[in-house]
Formats: C-alpha cells, sequence, structure tokens
C-alpha cells in the first residue's frame, strides 16, 4: 500500500491522473473467470497436406541450417514457452512461432535465412539435446512436440495473408495497439484484457535510479527537487506511456523504455528525495499474444482456437503447408 500512496501522492503532486487500472494492478491477485463471450474463430477448411516445409534459419554462430519446419518449431517452442504451462497455451504458441516463422520469411529480414535465433530479433531457439543438457526433461520436450504435431501446418491468416503473429512474455493486465508500439495501425493487433497473469516473474517490476543516473540516460542536464521535472503523461489504448514530458522534453514511451532499460512502456514514477523510481507492469513490447495470459485462458478452460482468437482478434485460423 505505501508504493501506492507514494503513486498517488506523485500523481496528485503532478496534477496527473493515473489510471484506476495502474493503481489496482498491484493489489488484486485474483485469478478471473474467462470472458463469458469469447470471440470466434473462423476456421478455413483444411488444404490436402503436402511435402514437409524445410525453412532456413541463421544460427547463433551465423549459418545457415535447413530444417523441418515442424522439427524447427519443437526447439521454437523449448526455448519461448516453459514446459510448465498448459498444452491449450503449448498449441497457440506453436501456430503463433509457425505463423511468425512462415511470414518473416517472405520478408528481407534474413537475406539468407527465413528466421535467426536471436529472440530480440526474430525466436529463441534451443534443440532438443541443448535442452536436455541445460536441465530440461524429455516429457518437457514429448509436450512441446503434441502441441506442435497437433496443430501441424496450421497458421493464422487475416485477408489471406499470413498475420504478423507477434507475442511476448507478460502484458500486466492488457496487451497492446501495434500503433502504439512500432507506429503502424494493424487490424488484428489491438489491446485487449490478457487477465490472470499476476503469478508471471515480471508482472510487475521495480526500477530505482539516482536522480543523476536517470536524467542522465535521458540526455538531460537537470536540477532540483526530481517531483519538479515531470509534467504531462498520456497514455495508450493498452495502459502504457504514449508520451511523458520531463525536464520539458517530451519523451515517446517507447524511447524511455529503451533509454532506461524498463521491461515495459507500462509504469509509473515515484520521484524521491533524490531518487526517481519506476515500477512496471509486463515484460515485452506487449502487442500480439501474451504468453502468460494464454497460459491462464487455458487454465480456466479456453481452448487454442479461444485463445487465438482473443489474441489476434479478426484473423482466421487455416491449414496450410506452404
Ligand atoms: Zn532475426
Amino acid at each position: 500500500m505505501k508504493q501506492i500512496w507514494k503513486e498517488v501522492c506523485f500523481a496528485a503532486l503532478m496534477g496527473l491522473v493515473v489510471p484506476a487500472v495502474l493503481l489496482s494492478a498491484a493489489v488484486h491477485f485474483t485469478i478471473p473467470d474467462p470472458p463469458e463471450e469469447l470471440p470466434q474463430l473462423t476456421t478455413a477448411p483444411a488444404q490436402p497436406q503436402q511435402e514437409p516445409v524445410r525453412i532456413r534459419v541463421l544460427t547463433e554462430s551465423s549459418l545457415v541450417d535447413e530444417m523441418d519446419l515442424e522439427e524447427y518449431l519443437v526447439g521454437v517452442i523449448l526455448a519461448e514457452m516453459p514446459a510448465s504451462f498448459e498444452e491449450e497455451a503449448q498449441k497457440a504458441q506453436a501456430v503463433v512461432a509457425r505463423t511468425f516463422t512462415l511470414r518473416t520469411g517472405q520478408g528481407s529480414k534474413h537475406p539468407q535465412a527465413a528466421v535467426c535465433m536471436d529472440s530480440g530479433c526474430c525466436q529463441a531457439y534451443i534443440s532438443p539435446e541443448k535442452y536436455l543438457a541445460a536441465g530440461g526433461t524429455e516429457e518437457g520436450i514429448e509436450k512441446m512436440r503434441s502441441a506442435v504435431e497437433a496443430t501441424v501446418g496450421q497458421v493464422l491468416t487475416y485477408g489471406g495473408e499470413l498475420i504478423e503473429a507477434t507475442y511476448f512474455s507478460c502484458s500486466g493486465g492488457s496487451t497492446e495497439d501495434a500503433v502504439a508500439v512500432w507506429g503502424t495501425d494493424v487490424p488484428y493487433l489491438r489491446a485487449v484484457d490478457s487477465p490472470g497473469e499476476e503469478g508471471a516473474a515480471h508482472y510487475t517490476d521495480t526500477l530505482s535510479f539516482s536522480a543523476e543516473a536517470f536524467a542522465s540516460a535521458l540526455g538531460l542536464d537537470l536540477t532540483g527537487p526530481t517531483k519538479t521535472w515531470f509534467g504531462d503523461v498520456t497514455y495508450t489504448a493498452g495502459g502504457g506511456v504514449d508520451t511523458a514530458v520531463i525536464g520539458g522534453v517530451n519523451f515517446r514511451g517507447t524511447e524511455l523504455r529503451k533509454a532506461l532499460g524498463l521491461r515495459s512502456t507500462a509504469f509509473t514514477v515515484t520521484a524521491g528525495e533524490d531518487a526517481v523510481t519506476i515500477t512496471t507492469r509486463g515484460y515485452g513490447h506487449r502487442v500480439g499474444m501474451s504468453q502468460y495470459g494464454a497460459d491462464a485462458m487455458a487454465l480456466a478452460g479456453s481452448s487454442y482456437e479461444q485463445i487465438l482468437a482473443h489474441y489476434y482478434q479478426g484473423a482466421v485460423l487455416e491449414s496450410r503447408n506452404n
């Protein structure tokens, strides 16, 4: 409660209105029921299965590996999602990773390969052998393989095209509009509620800066009490900071996230005596599917089709093999 009191005080001092969701997020630790009426995902008729799809993947050592797509996806899910997650969440992750891989491969991100193994660029990947060597279990591999096999060839499309199937770890309660993060509106990447993520490791995080370090990180030369540095704040549809005036300079939330190394753009600021404390909600860009949100939905009884329909509204689940 102390932290919340500070935030309220700071908001009052700054003349800001902190959305109720920001204040309530830290104190309600209930797992809500899934929405009563989940959006329905259109399912296109299955097409005949073709030959296994082969893809080229750029490895961590900058070599190009040619792999079977479905086998590659097992390694992606092993690296991207805990084996302890629910089966339906893992199936949703398999469809999303497959769509992401094929869509990225259509572009020119990596001229020599469809995707790379850098999670900051494309998707993480770990081979089953390395997964076992790192302490993973055969059971975990079998779970992920089952999720891939249960959804083999399935992808998400919109207007007949593969979607930009972005995903991330934890939303902190709401996902984000694509336009708020990348500046381009994408009809199926809009902010949606993502309840039940409170158990995620980075549901909230707190980062403290000395006043000097904070100003320096933003390239500002600021003096006087820290609470006088902060001006107007505007918020995105997903509850992130859209813009914030600091030291008279208007920053985008995405700029602040990068400059300060924040886990997300959804944050509140507490201006202390000679320090600035930032509390973030969620982890990642928060656009598309929340992995912890998908797990919460699966735990509450949603199928992978319902999970995908929730996070990519208007997308179509198709079975294709090219
Ligand atoms: Zn890449």
